[in-house]
């Protein structure tokens, strides 16, 4: 079973080289011909490992492709997400298999309800990867990938593939509480990183715009069915600044490339699932609309 990945990028890349070096048929599908020709001029793509380059010439093509497909895993942004799998609607079985990689929640449901047939398992990764440059991916962080479909148990044969690529990954039937903590922790941190204009570790300066946060994030998990995730909220967010004190937020980091920001499905998912609950979130709401001010100001968009 041939696994298409969706977007070279940095995660789409560290996957792809993966499963191709542990002998898996993969096909990449890039944006457009412009991007296949690049790619075919870079020769394949490229993954540092431990500060050692390897090149793996992997199949690549458009969305114009004529295969059908059976798996696919995204591998793009949370705001590409639904455009590119309505790109590859044509070409995917009724019957497909997704792997949605994307951060936040929001995409995730999105695309599973514009492919009712098809079987949509989201993930949530620790690992981290960022591009150096073009087709070119560097391992920056080992982590885990948590992949599970909300309540389901049996996890999917291809599992075994992962284990052979060396991917490190768990399956868990609870992975809706696994993407609301990892929303609630950058929800406490990340937005509040881009507005002091600091390391993860400068938020030891705002403990009290920290715990409130908290407060009302653990508030909104609680409302939102997901009573687990809330539990010691505010000592793992205070451990993480701790323990990524030397580190810029991915969400900072973005802000200084001039790129676009996840805000939508992260600080932005939340404050309109507040609002569906009818929970009073002033702390939250507050910063969602100082962090869009704030992006608006340097040309990047709110959403
Ligand atoms: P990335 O480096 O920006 O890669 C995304 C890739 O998707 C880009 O190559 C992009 O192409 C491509 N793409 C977008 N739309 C496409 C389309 N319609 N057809 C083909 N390719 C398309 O992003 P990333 O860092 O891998 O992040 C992917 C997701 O994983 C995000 O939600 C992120 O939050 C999450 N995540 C990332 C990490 C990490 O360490 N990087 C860790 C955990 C979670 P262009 O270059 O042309 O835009």
């Amino acid at each position: 079973m041939t696994w298409h990945i969706l977007g070279a990028g940095s995660l789409g890349g560290l996957w792809a080289t993966r499963l191709a070096r542990a002998g898996l048929p993969v096909r990449l599908i890039l944006r457009d011909r412009s991007a296949l020709a690049r790619y075919q001029a870079a020769g394949g793509l490229t993954l540092v490992e431990d500060g050692v380059a390897s090149l793996h010439a992997i199949a690549a093509e458009t969305a114009q492709g004529e295969a059908p497909i059976q798996r696919l895993l995204l591998a793009c942004k949370a705001y590409d997400a639904e455009a590119a799998v309505a790109e590859l609607a044509p070409r995917l079985r009724p019957d497909a298999e997704l792997i949605l990689l994307q951060n936040g929640l929001g995409s995730q449901q999105a695309v599973a309800a514009s492919l009712p047939r098809a079987r949509c398992i989201f993930a949530s990764s620790t690992e981290g990867a960022f591009r150096e440059s073009d087709f070119r991916v560097v391992y920056a962080g080992r982590g885990h990938t948590w992949l599970g479909q909300e309540g389901v148990t049996p996890p999917p044969q291809w599992l075994a593939e992962l284990q052979a690529a060396g991917i490190p990954h768990q399956w868990t039937a609870a992975i809706l509480g696994r993407l609301w903590r990892k929303l609630a922790l950058n929800c406490a941190i990340n937005p509040l990183t881009v507005l002091h204009d600091c390391r993860n570790g400068g938020l030891r300066d705002w403990p009290q715009e920290v715990a409130g946060l908290c407060e009302e994030l653990a508030l909104l998990l609680r409302a939102a069915g997901q009573a687990e995730a809330a539990d010691d909220l505010h000592q793992e967010v205070l451990r993480v600044i701790e323990g990524t004190a030397a580190n810029y937020s991915s969400m900072h980091q973005d802000v200084a490339h001039g790129r676009r920001t996840e805000i939508a499905y992260l600080l932005g998912h939340a404050c309109r699932e507040a609002q569906a609950l009818g929970l009073e979130l002033a702390q939250l709401q507050a910063l969602h609309l100082r962090l869009r001010l704030y992006l608006a100001a340097r040309g990047l968009p709110e959403t």
